[in-house]
């Protein structure tokens, strides 16, 4: 499939509630590659993925850990349409999906993947674990090692204790990447 032509696309539900496609942003061949889950409100105004508050923390402990900037990464989703009132996408919609983070993986040249949230966690590494027992060990999958951590939202949400744990999920990928 053409990356380019899932600006159109209708292949699941989420095509008559969103207001754009959110592909991706930054360049095929970053060194490091985020994957979060779907695009929120600010996303899916703004055409770009983690644009908003999430965003905001994400690069800036990206920045700290690994001084990298979000033009040094690839950054996209599971599902690149925001699902109603930011629910969790549902099975079809991770499935429908999956062809265009397919046809990203082919355009790809770096091997280290950062995921966020369950959802991402889950999709790209297989596993069926909770959060607290996928965080932080890489998988290595599809010729490219994973490296789950926790969303940027529940971050947001729950404070420091969430913030510490991402920070040392990205010291595991500062040493992939060294
Ligand atoms: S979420 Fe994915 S499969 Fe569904 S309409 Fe959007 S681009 Fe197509």
């Amino acid at each position: 499939m053409d990356i380019h032509s899932a600006n159109e696309c209708t292949r699941c539900a989420l095509s008559q509630t969103r207001t754009t496609v959110v592909v991706g942003s930054g360049p095929l061949h970053a060194a490091l590659i985020v994957i979060g889950e779907a695009p929120g409100k600010s996303e899916d105004e703004g055409g770009a993925p983690f644009i908003g508050r999430s965003g905001q923390l994400l690069f800036s402990l990206i920045n700290e850990e690994l001084k990298m900037n979000r033009e040094d990464c690839y950054v996209t989703n599971v599902v690149k349409c925001r699902p109603p009132d930011n629910r969790t996408p549902l099975a079809p919609e991770i499935a429908a999906c999956a062809p265009w983070l397919e046809a990203q993986r082919a355009l790809w040249s770096g091997q280290v993947v950062l995921t966020l949230g369950l959802t991402a966690a889950r999709v790209m590494t297989g596993s069926k674990a909770p959060m607290k027992d996928l965080h932080g060990i890489p998988v290595v999958r599809h010729n490219l090692t994973f490296v789950p951590t926790y969303h940027p939202a529940a971050a947001l949400r729950q404070g420091p204790s969430v913030v510490a744990v991402m920070r040392a999920d990205l010291a595991v990928v500062r040493g992939l990447l060294s």
